[in-house]
């Protein structure tokens, strides 16, 4: 056989697509000071919970108005202290939404209580407090609320509640940590205050939470909880008087923790200048024959830690799972916050079902994350639209 011989046709020159690095739903920014002073902290031969823990938690008192704040190694175990110190437990109730992580009603079963959902308001997608009143019962002791993608939830109304009814409030403010209400932190007010510092959250400890505590009475039971219960004294004196768990910080953590302070401000003015990106863009004629969900258009309370939109599913031949495959193929990372609670195996076998809650169940079917993180460019939310969009006009119903 002879060689082939190349075609004198003149071939069409393959150019090389410029391929887009793939765009993920969010990113921490890390810098060079941080690595360096963690390193700092691998070499100091003090690497669990120390100096750095002590820091940090002076360092978010000072934000949270000089409140006492405990740091711990997760934003679910520092909801469900909050719970312990407020002694709730069995037959207890405790109301909270049904539209969030399951940590926040999986907190509410850790310590034996029951939780009691209430349906969200769809434009805020947080619980409705029209709502909350009608689901009291006599067991009713607190009220957990979820400022979902940091959107505070109406604080005013929340502890006019709480007050009227003598209910305790843990406020997961896992994704709201750089937001406001009234002018005020979240954080600076109110009863127990939950931060995350989870990877994905607007600024991080890699794991880890903070709790914000009323006096000096809970955050030694907060110490007490986080560490096997125990108390110490002068040298050698050691005491147990309740269970504690193993929830410690450790000082690798919170190096992390207080090289990322300094830059929540900028994170989330860029956040928001990204948001304002997506809601122009989406508000643009072609967006709005769409028919999607945008969040409410708030710049000055919320810290933007998501931003979501909700597929109109009556008017789609395509169901968000392809949705977010195709734009998976095109680049796109997105994710999903988050799929009802009271619809998970555990919560149905505890008697939940479908159609118990159909604003959350639709909004949860529906509801898409799309990137947001503070590296990304106007380009990136540009194409990201374009890509959605394009995708959508696709699959209408006719
Ligand atoms: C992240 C998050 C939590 C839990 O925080 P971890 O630090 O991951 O334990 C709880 N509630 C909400 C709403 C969250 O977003």
């Amino acid at each position: 056989m002879s060689a082939p011989v190349p075609s004198s046709r003149s071939e069409p020159v393959k150019v090389a697509e410029p391929t887009l690095p793939y765009l993920p739903l969010t990113r921490p920014t890390i810098d060079d000071e941080t690595i360096a002073g963690v390193a700092e902290v691998l070499r100091s031969g003090w690497l669990t919970s120390g100096p750095k823990v002590k820091e940090l938690e002076a360092k978010l008192s000072a934000y949270c108005g000089g409140r006492p704040v405990r740091v711990f190694n997760s934003g679910t175990c520092t909801m469900e202290i909050a719970l312990r110190i407020a002694g709730i437990g069995p037959g207890h109730e405790v109301i909270t939404t049904p539209l969030s992580w399951v940590a926040t009603s999986n907190v509410i079963l850790e310590v034996g209580a029951r939780p009691v959902f209430v349906d969200i308001d769809p434009v805020t997608r947080e619980i409705d407090l029209d709502r909350i009143e009608a689901a009291l019962t006599p067991a009713t002791r607190a009220i957990l609320p979820v400022d979902l993608a940091g959107l505070p939830v109406d604080r005013d109304r929340l502890y006019a509640i709480a007050q009227k009814h003598r209910l305790r409030v843990v406020e997961d403010a896992a994704q709201s940590y750089g937001s406001t209400w009234r002018g005020r932190r979240i954080g600076a007010c109110g009863d127990f205050v939950s931060f995350s510092f989870h990877p994905n959250k607007n600024v991080t400890t890699i794991e880890g939470g903070a709790l914000v505590l009323n006096d000096e009475r809970e955050a030694k039971l907060a110490e007490q909880y986080r560490l096997q219960g125990v108390v110490r004294t002068g040298f050698d004196g050691m005491e147990v008087e309740l269970v504690g768990g193993k929830f410690n910080l450790t000082d690798v953590a919170a190096r992390v923790g207080l090289g990322q302070l300094p830059h929540l401000d900028e994170f989330n003015a860029r956040r928001r200048e990204l948001a304002r990106a997506y809601l122009e863009l989406f508000h643009a004629p072609a967006g709005q024959a769409l028919g999607l969900q945008l969040p409410p258009a708030d710049f000055t309370q919320t810290n933007w830690h998501m931003f979501q939109v909700v597929l109109p599913e009556e008017k789609l031949t395509i169901k968000r799972g392809e949705v977010m495959a195709k734009l998976h193929a095109a680049g796109i990372g997105t994710g999903v916050h988050y799929p009802a609670i009271h619809l998970f195996a555990l919560y149905r076998a505890l008697g939940w079902k479908a159609g118990d809650f159909p604003r959350a169940e639709y909004t949860c079917r529906n509801i898409l994350s799309l990137p947001l993180f503070p590296t990304m460019t106007r380009a990136d939310v540009v194409r990201v639209v374009d890509n959605l969009t394009a995708i959508l006009q696709a699959h209408r119903k006719s």
